[in-house]
């Protein structure tokens, strides 16, 4: 009927992505039956997914540059510190949620009680890094010394790295080296087990919100000579969200691609039957925790219904499942967020960037799960003291992940390294994680979503009182 119609134009472009999705799977699984791709061919397999990828990192940089100064600076300091605060008792009260209802599940599922460490394969190593190091690294990475270079290099430690000597000669049995910095430990993963691909979003993001908090916080202050500052940066926004809405015409060849060539890509599908109980149990907790705990906390606060507001976001939900990375994602959460469900500029420049990148509560959620499952693996009794640990060190640890595909692998070793358990056992998971990661991050993405329709409510009356300042401007200039 006409109603249709009218659902398909509005939506063509969300039902065009899920088309997209099943396509690329049907293509990848019928590839992967009927034609032997060697090695390069399957990257050019990808290659449009590839492009989809860049595209959306590439305006990463303006769109979080330009949204948090004029998202500080159109505030005035009183009310932006009042949204802020909002906003990060959001994301930490659903951050500790979320970890707890991975703890709940995981100890009454008990994914690694049935079968032991040896049953999975342990392969390479991997280097140690404590909880001090990641929140001096997190610390640091907030006061970038060099502004360019936060643009493009992402983890940046003053730790000197602790490379295990390399004797000459024969390198083949030689492990590889050690080092402090998460980047590297990325990288390690990367080499050793192929899954990071090449995404990495090479931003010093957080470091780039702060300094963009306080150079908006000035440009505010400045008065006659901040709007220009402000004139500027709001057009850049406009124009990238121009962008964005060209790119997103691109998203359903890109994703078809992207989902084709890693269903080629895969090699150990048998894992996903050994490891099967702790995808479960990770999948339940992040099913409940969106479809449940946000939801009720939402309906609480807002008194609007959640689930439609889970259905705006859905292009974003399904390009983070497609992409697993909160910050590629970050343009597109953007969108849906203003476009479909109406939340306040103000309050979206501010609450998303900084959400993609601290609050993740699929993360959380994972870490902790993903940790109690090893100490089962490994018949390791974990006592009340070792489980708040693994709680607080799994919040630190979504707190430290940057919003880039396995981010929350890496950033894992701290919490095993905290209850002492073996940081190389974060190979024992590493298999399953590109499935995993996809919905974690979807729900990541969710999490910053409803964070800002509800810090937008909270946030009523100061905004009510701006709109009515600036009426009175305009009337009386
Ligand atoms: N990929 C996730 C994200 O971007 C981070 C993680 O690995 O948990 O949100």
């Amino acid at each position: 009927g006409v109603n249709f119609k009218g659902l398909l134009k509005r939506n063509w472009l969300l039902i065009a992505t899920v088309l997209s999705v099943l396509l690329g799977i049907a293509l990848g699984v019928v590839v992967r039956e009927y034609a032997y791709l060697t090695h390069l061919q399957k990257q050019y397999f990808g290659f449009l997914g590839e492009i989809l990828m860049r595209m959306l990192k590439l305006v990463i940089l303006p769109l979080i540059i330009s949204s948090m100064i004029t998202g500080v600076a159109a505030l005035d300091s009183e009310v932006s510190g009042k949204i802020g605060l909002r906003a990060v008792i959001y994301y930490f009260s659903t951050t500790i949620i979320a970890v707890i209802l991975g703890i709940i599940l995981v100890m009454t599922i008990k994914p690694g009680v049935s079968q032991t460490a040896e049953h999975i394969d342990r392969a390479g190593t991997t280097p140690n890094v404590t909880t001090v190091d990641t929140l001096l690294d997190l610390i640091r990475n907030m006061f970038p010394e060099n502004l360019v270079q936060a643009c493009f290099q992402q983890y940046k430690t003053k730790r000197k790295e602790l490379e295990s000597p390399r004797p000459a000669g024969n390198t083949s049995t030689v492990p590889p080296p050690l080092t402090t910095t998460l980047s590297a430990v990325v990288e390690n993963i990367t080499k050793e087990y192929k899954i990071v691909g090449t995404y990495s979003d090479g931003i010093n993001v957080l470091g780039l919100i702060v300094f963009c908090v306080a150079f908006g916080l000035v440009i505010g202050k400045m008065g006659e000579k901040g709007c220009i500052l402000l004139e500027f940066f709001d057009a850049l926004n406009e124009a990238t969200m121009k962008l964005v809405q060209i790119i997103m015409c691109y998203m359903p060849v890109g994703i078809l691609f992207l989902i084709a060539a890693k269903i080629i890509e895969v090699e150990d599908w048998e894992i996903f039957r050994k490891m099967g109980l702790y995808m479960v149990t990770v999948l339940s907790g992040l099913a409940i925790h969106a479809g449940i705990c946000l939801p009720l906390i939402f309906f609480i606060i807002v008194r609007k219904n959640p689930y439609t507001f889970t259905l705006g976001m859905a292009q974003a939900l399904v390009t983070a499942l497609m992409i697993s990375s909160s910050s590629a994602t970050l343009p597109v959460t953007f969108r849906c967020a203003e476009e479909n469900n109406r939340i306040d500029k103000r309050i979206t420049r501010f609450v998303l960037p900084v959400g993609a990148t601290i609050n993740m509560d699929g993360t959380a959620l994972y870490e902790a799960v993903a940790a109690i499952f090893i100490a089962q693996l490994n018949d390791y009794a974990l006592d009340v003291g070792q489980i708040v640990t693994i709680s607080i060190t799994a919040t630190v640890a979504s707190i430290g992940a940057a919003g880039v595909p396995n981010a929350g692998l890496v950033t894992m070793v701290i919490v095993l390294t905290a209850v002492g358990l073996p940081a190389s056992d974060v190979t024992l998971i590493v298999a399953v994680d590109w499935l995993l990661d996809r919905f974690r991050t979807m729900i990541n993405v969710l999490g910053d979503a409803y964070g800002a329709g509800i810090v937008q409510k909270l946030s009523k009356r100061e905004l009510e009182r701006m709109d009515l300042m600036s009426d009175v401007d305009v009337a009386n200039p």
